[in-house]
């Protein structure tokens, strides 16, 4: 059975049929009143009617019809608006299957929305184990499989938060409420130097407005917003939960328009929230491809940046981090046009800075891996912009791990070669010789594989001729490999192989990109061919997302 879908329901005035006067019914009024609604209990004069349901009869906030039900109380005792139809039935006991298939039937009929204790098939809805706290509403729903433990996970959950999570929740609103309001009045105002007219917000400094330009209402009006979902997102949920007016005062200050602000010289205060106050270029690693494996300072730098300019190999799941309102440009490198795409991006970079923004400046594995990270460092410095470099998890030594691959490992290998098999204009490199001992991990190569593995093991190369007049390394043809590709996506490839057969698997099965080929002995540590074939295939990614329970709840 497919899950419900939960939604929040507006009940205000709402007319509920309740059938039945039991302790339920009682419940059921009980819950109707909270959400602004208008129970009515339909039971015949002589029924027990449950003590806390009698109180609130009494005090007329339950209607009580003294009757068996009758089909027509579904079309004559609801609000006049709605032509007397009642907005939901509640049936609250399930002694009488016959009149309550028939209640059902005819709700589903009139499209009335209907709930029947203990027969899941005959409800259109079910109602939530909830949590209230002001305008924070937790609801639980088991689908019908046990409302007990539906009221047992509700009380876990909601012991997990901190106390006044709901007051927090509504001071929040009120500040998303007032920066809107802010930023609204000022645009029309034409966002141009204007302050707006301000009648019922005393509080409010009259620099909040103090704008210069449309380009600084943008951003300030980003930083705002951004701040704000920051600390949703980041801060935990104790210290939201005990954020004051002072708080948000202080940050609608600090955050305010005014171009002077932009202008500040950085005094590393503002660093611990997010927001800087003068220009900064971050150059950051993303890591090979899970989000899982982003720096925690690359994750906050992208939920921070004004500007995000991202490497074409960053993927998607790590692009989806982004905030929405945050302008991305993704490298549009193509062979042949590295050079032109990496002078654009730098440009880019530069004016972005040039008007006070930050920049992060995100680059797939380490961005000093094969990652031109230290000529962008060198152009922006050469500018006045010294970047902030953060370190990322390079595919060269996280793909291997994620094959099973140890690139040291006693007494099998003691030492690791990280190299590229493209060199500058596409040349090829020189292959490194053969050391028993070593792995040698490629990048860049799986593109002119069968050259490169001629080059190594000594064979002649027809598709590329450069490759005859070189010394041959004589790597042996038994010298196991893997090419990785797509390392800690969900669609990771690993191929294992011998410097014999990996061209022809590569050929077999076609390729992936990125991906990289892994050399040496340390490839059979863990994981060995052992008369499989000529190699093997192993596809997909566990996932790291299940590691270590659930942060949020923290
Ligand atoms: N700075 C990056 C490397 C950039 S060069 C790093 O540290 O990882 C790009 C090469 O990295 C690709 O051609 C490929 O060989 C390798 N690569 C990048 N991501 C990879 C991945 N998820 N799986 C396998 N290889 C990858």
């Amino acid at each position: 059975m497919a899950p419900p879908l939960l939604t929040a329901q507006d009940c205000e005035g709402a007319v509920h049929l309740i059938v039945g006067s039991n302790p339920l019914a009682s419940a059921r009024c009980g819950k109707s009143i909270e959400a602004g609604a208008k129970p009515k209990i339909v039971a015949p004069t002589n029924s027990e009617v449950h003590y806390v349901l009698a109180k609130l009869i009494e005090d007329g906030q339950v209607q009580w019809i003294k009757k068996s039900f009758e089909d027509g109380d579904l079309t004559s005792q609801g609000r006049e608006e709605v032509d007397y139809v009642v907005d939901a039935v509640l049936v609250t006991s399930s002694s009488n299957t016959a009149r309550n298939t028939h209640i059902s039937q005819l709700c589903r009929r009139k499209r009335i929305p209907v709930n029947v204790i203990d027969a899941p098939n005959l409800c259109t809805f079910t109602l939530l184990s909830t949590h209230s706290d002001g305008p924070l509403q937790i609801g639980i729903t088991t689908s019908g499989k046990g409302c007990k433990l539906a009221s047992r996970i509700r009380r876990e959950v909601a012991a997990l938060l901190p106390p006044r999570l709901g007051e927090a929740v509504e001071r929040l609103g009120v500040m998303r409420r007032r920066i809107w309001e802010e930023d609204h009045k000022t645009y029309q105002y034409g966002g141009i130097a204007q302050e707006a007219e301000d009648d019922d917000a005393p509080s409010q400094r009259p620099a909040f407005n103090r704008l210069v330009s449309e380009d600084d209402v943008g951003a300030a009006k980003t930083r705002r917003l951004r701040w704000l979902s920051q600390i949703c997102e980041y801060w935990p949920l104790r210290r939201l939960a005990s954020i004051t007016d002072d708080d948000i005062e202080a940050v609608l200050q600090s955050y305010s328009s005014s171009t002077q602000q932009l202008q500040q010289p950085f005094d590393g205060a503002s660093l611990n929230n997010g927001i800087r106050a003068k220009p900064q270029i971050i150059l950051a690693g993303s890591g090979p491809g899970s989000p899982a494996l982003l720096t925690m300072a690359t994750h906050r730098s992208i939920q921070n940046a004004s500007l995000i300019l991202a490497d074409k190999l960053v993927p998607a799941p790590v692009l989806d981090l982004i905030p929405r309102r945050t302008p991305v440009h993704i490298a549009r490198k193509f062979p042949g046009n590295a050079d032109a795409a990496q002078e654009e991006f730098l440009q880019l970079g530069l004016e972005a800075l040039k008007k006070g923004h930050t920049v992060l400046r995100l680059k797939q594995g380490d961005p000093y891996v094969y990652g031109r990270g230290a000529e962008e460092f060198a152009f922006f410095r050469s500018h006045g912009f010294t970047p902030v470099v953060l370190p990322g998890i390079t595919s060269s030594l996280s793909a291997p791990l994620f094959a099973a691959i140890p690139p040291t490992h006693r007494s099998v290998a003691d030492q690791v070669l990280i190299c590229t098999g493209t060199g500058r204009k596409g040349a090829a490199p020189e292959p490194p010789p053969y050391i028993p001992t070593q792995t040698v991990v490629f990048l860049m190569a799986l593109h002119r594989l069968t050259s490169l593995i001629d080059a190594l093991t000594g064979a002649v190369s027809t598709s590329d001729p450069s490759e005859k007049t070189r010394e041959p390394k004589h790597w042996p043809q038994e010298v196991p490999c893997a090419v990785i590709e797509r390392a800690s996506c969900p669609d990771q490839r690993v191929i294992r192989s011998t410097l014999q057969h990996v061209c022809a698997a590569i050929e077999e099965e076609g390729s992936r990109p990125p991906g990289l080929l892994v050399v040496g002995w340390s490839c059979q540590v863990l994981m060995d061919l052992n008369g499989k074939g000529r190699w093997i295939t192993e596809e997909g990614f566990a996932g790291l997302d299940d590691i270590g329970g659930h942060p949020d709840l923290v």
